[in-house]
């Protein structure tokens, strides 16, 4: 009787998890209906955010880019780009006409997670420092004119509000930033006192956001080039709008006709976005509570957190991993999209990766094949409905752009930059991004719609843009 009982509590326990694992599925659908809602909620937003200075939860931000790369750069530029838990330098040798990048070197550096929450000064000190010993490194004679300060584009992906192509103010941080006494600074004056400390003699040419950045760097590459989207720690898309598209700018027009927009669609919301409670309580106990909610549930930064969460649900009230609840997996953060994807792409047998992961991570040990099962269904749940709701945000952007459909978009080819580590290294989610947006534009569009990996476009096109707005391009000698 006593066995029988057992069972019976543990097939209870079961059950109890798989309502669990029912309910979030329920709630995460993302059926086609809801996307094209989103989609268009996306379009309208865009609109609003162009009308008016704060019309919208997009912030539909000016880049002062109105001229996209040519091919006819030319020249030594240095690039900084800063985002995420690393920040690269790169010295980039552009060869003018028809020659392309001729050189280009990089150094990648990880930013101790500490100044991630300190004080202005301590990072762009720290920046600032890696910087000059990476110029340093620059061959003699490589810059051809000694005595000229060396040019910089700096690329720093978080919202901000661009007061020409090369100043802006920051609105707030995201992805696991702050610190508090940069906010409303301007990053280049941050970045230039920070140089002159270290004794650097440069200047910064062009301030771009990432995506502004692989946009960029993807046309200078592929002239249907039209939108570009970052996958990655965090995400955000933008796009090459027309300037009398954009009512709340009162600059002159530019010559292009064009003005490129830094959407900042990381920090959208809609009543159509399928929020679970794991969402709610992650945004409230996160470093920005009701700020980035599309990012929340997209990005690279909380995939892994948002498992973790209904993992630790299933502890506590299933019992899913025994009697007790594994202490780790109680640590915020402590299951990384990395460790998730790998769990999510694991095809052996037993499950190893699973199993492994499971026990060097969350210290669970001897996890039967039935649990593993089950935590690739959740990773499947949670990552699906993140790459289907990114595929919703590019269907927004080409509705507004009216090249959503045949008839208003003729033959012409909408290529779109993609860029960032979720992107580029978890499959699953930017094979099922993909397909989700063929199944939304059907068919004969999506022949048109290219979706093209523009690796690490961002910190060239940064380069790129430097040298297009270097104040020497007309005189040649110093
Ligand atoms: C930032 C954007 C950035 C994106 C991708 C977001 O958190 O707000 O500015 O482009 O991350 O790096
Ligand atoms: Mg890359």
């Amino acid at each position: 009787a006593v066995v029988v009982r057992r069972q019976m509590r543990k097939s209870g326990r079961w059950a109890k998890a798989m309502a669990i694992v029912k309910e979030l599925e329920d709630k995460c659908g993302t059926p086609i209906t809801r996307l094209r809602s989103v989609a268009d909620s996306m379009t309208v937003e865009m609109h609003a955010g162009l009308a008016s200075e704060g019309g919208s939860k997009l912030k539909m931000i000016i880049s002062f880019v109105d001229n996209l790369p040519t091919g006819d750069e030319q020249g030594l530029f240095y690039a900084l780009d800063l985002g995420g838990t690393n920040f690269r330098v790169l010295r980039v040798h552009l060869g003018g006409k028809g020659k392309g990048v001729v050189k280009q070197e990089f150094e990648e550096v990880s930013i101790p997670p500490h100044l991630m929450t300190g004080t202005s000064d301590a990072l762009f000190d720290y920046i600032a420092e890696a910087l000059a010993k990476f110029v340093a490194t620059e061959d003699e004679g490589s810059h051809p004119f000694p005595g000229r300060e060396r040019e910089l584009g700096f690329t720093f992906s978080f919202p901000v509000r661009q007061t020409s192509i090369a100043s802006g103010t920051l609105i707030k941080w995201t992805k696991g930033f702050s610190i508090e006494d940069a906010v409303g600074e301007d990053v280049v004056a941050e970045l230039t006192k920070a140089l002159k400390r270290v004794g650097l003699d440069m200047r910064v040419n062009a301030l771009v956001n990432d995506t502004i950045g692989t946009l960029a760097g993807g046309r200078y590459y592929n002239p249907d080039v039209i939108a570009a989207v970052i996958l990655g720690t965090g995400t955000n898309a933008a796009y090459v709008e027309r300037a009398t598209a954009i009512p709340k700018w009162q600059g002159p027009l530019p010559k292009s006709g064009e003005m490129v927009i830094n959407m900042e669609w990381g920090n959208f919301r809609s009543s159509h976005l399928p929020l679970t409670e794991y969402d709610q309580a992650l945004d409230a106990e996160s470093l920005n509570p009701g700020e980035q909610i599309l990012e929340k549930i997209i990005s690279g930064m909380y995939l892994g957190e948002i498992l973790r969460r209904v993992l630790l649900r299933m502890a506590e009230e299933a019992a899913f991993f025994g009697d007790t609840v594994p202490a780790k997996l109680k640590i915020p953060f402590i299951l990384r999209t990395p460790d998730m994807s790998a769990m999510h792409h694991d095809t052996s047998p037993e499950l190893k990766v699973v199993g492994k992961k499971l026990q060097d991570i969350l210290e669970i040990s001897n996890t039967s094949l039935k649990v593993r099962k089950v935590i690739i269904k959740l990773c499947d749940i949670v990552a699906t409905r993140g790459a289907r709701l990114s595929a919703a945000g590019i269907l927004g952007i080409l509705k507004k752009l009216e090249r959503d459909n045949i008839s208003s978009n003729g033959s012409q080819k909408s290529v779109i930059a993609l860029d960032g580590g979720l992107f580029e290294h978890y499959t699953k989610f930017s094979s099922c991004m993909e397909s989700t947006l063929k199944e939304l534009l059907g068919g004969e569009v999506a022949d048109k719609i290219v979706i093209e990996h523009s690796n690490d476009g961002s910190g060239i096109g940064a380069a790129l843009l430097a040298a297009s707005h270097s104040p020497y391009l007309d005189a040649s000698e110093p």
